[in-house]
């Protein structure tokens, strides 16, 4: 079987961990701040805070921003749960906006047509890897909202030469095993604001004053911190932090591959008439997260990814629509065609095996089995 991912892992990853393991400093410590250094350099940002998640970097994010019960966040409805159901862990409620049907991601005019006197803020998602079209996003929306970035799938993404993680107000990546790099689960959270950061910094450690690794280390590591918000616990453990330094460090040579293979594929399938490919930015870089194609209008998606699996080759729908999704339906009062191009991105497109263990045999037999598929 050709998987539809897998996390590419080696022999530096397990040493990495011998370190923490023998220091005995499990929890956020020195190896997650080396780790967010690192993050923060490589995407040309300020600030970067490791978190459990993505799904918690989301939430931290507008937690810090002060994003809270009254308030409206615009999302693409064609995206993760998670970059909703972040809105709904404020209090704030997400409105969802449809998305283009070439590129995957929100549809400027339809974001600024959902605009009211609550909107606060936009989650621009770079979906797959593609970053999202933030300048047009920009000029299409009133100057008070601020706009978000979901990078979960956005390490090493470009827009122009502008790295994914500074093109909004403040981004959170995801290092589930599904994305580019991974740490088992993970996130970050990458921000220029300074007052963001330090929010946030807090608000990640149940709110206290001063971090674990600063009372430990600090001059009275016998006294607890003051406690002013209301925080959590998202913090990354010391052992994610050692496996993320070392993944980082092979993020380049991941997308760089990546882009290879996608280029094939691309040049391979384009004479399958029913099968339309995902598109290429004109200037930055996709970092491929996910190769997703789209069915043509009158394929049964279903039927042929049946044939594929037939055949050993998973694929995967690209993900859902989440007007879709029972939750928003019961609580939104959503039907299927609330949001048409999602609904069809939902139905027709089918994510094509692609990571960083894949053989050049097994991007080839990918390509001769979709050649075979009977529509
Ligand atoms: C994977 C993903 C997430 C969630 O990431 P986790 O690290 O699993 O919480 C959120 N948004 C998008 C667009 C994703 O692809």
């Amino acid at each position: 079987m050709i998987q539809i991912s897998a996390p590419s892992l080696g022999n530096e990853e397990w040493e990495a961990l011998r370190e923490p393991l023998e220091s005995g400093w499990l929890t956020q410590g020195p190896k997650v701040a080396e780790f967010e250094r690192h993050f923060a350099a490589h995407h040309g940002v300020e600030h970067a805070l490791a978190t459990t998640s993505c799904t918690t970097a989301l939430h931290l994010m507008l937690a810090a921003a002060g994003i809270g019960p009254g308030d409206e966040v615009i999302v693409p409805s064609f995206t993760w749960i998670s970059t909703a159901n972040a809105v709904l862990y404020t209090g704030a409620t997400p409105v969802l906006a449809d998305v283009d049907p070439v590129t995957y991601n929100i549809d400027p005019q339809d974001a600024a047509s959902r605009v009211s006197d609550q909107t606060k803020a936009i989650i621009a998602v770079h979906l797959f890897g593609l970053c999202a079209d933030v300048l047009a996003l920009r000029a299409a929306l009133p100057d008070h909202i601020v706009i978000f970035e979901d990078a979960a799938c956005a390490a090493g993404a470009m827009l122009g030469d502008q790295w994914a993680g500074s093109l909004g107000h403040a981004a959170a990546f995801s290092f589930h095993p599904r994305k580019s790099i991974t740490t088992g689960e993970g996130g970050m959270l990458t921000t220029n604001d300074s007052q963001l950061a330090e929010i946030a910094e807090k608000l990640r450690n149940h709110g206290a004053e001063v971090s674990e690794e600063q009372r430990h280390k600090g001059p009275q590591p016998y006294l607890l911190p003051d406690f002013n918000h209301l925080g959590f616990n998202y913090r990354m453990t010391d052992l994610q932090g050692a496996i993320g330094l070392v993944q980082l460090r092979k993020l380049e040579s991941f997308v760089a591959e990546r882009d290879q293979w996608a280029a094939f594929y691309l040049e391979s399938l384009t004479d399958i008439p029913w099968l339309q490919m995902p598109s290429r930015p004109a200037s930055g870089r996709h970092a491929w997260q996910a190769f997703v194609t789209r069915t043509a209008v009158d394929v049964d998606r279903n039927r042929v990814m049946a044939q594929l699996f037939e055949q050993g080759i998973s694929t995967r729908p690209g993900t859902h629509a989440i007007h879709m999704l029972g939750h928003y339906q019961n609580s939104f009062g959503f039907t299927d065609d609330s949001l048409p191009h999602s609904r069809d991105c939902e139905l027709r497109t089918m994510a094509l095996p692609l990571h960083n263990r894949m053989a050049a045999e097994d991007f080839e037999r990918v390509v001769a089995a979709l050649q075979s598929v009977r529509v």
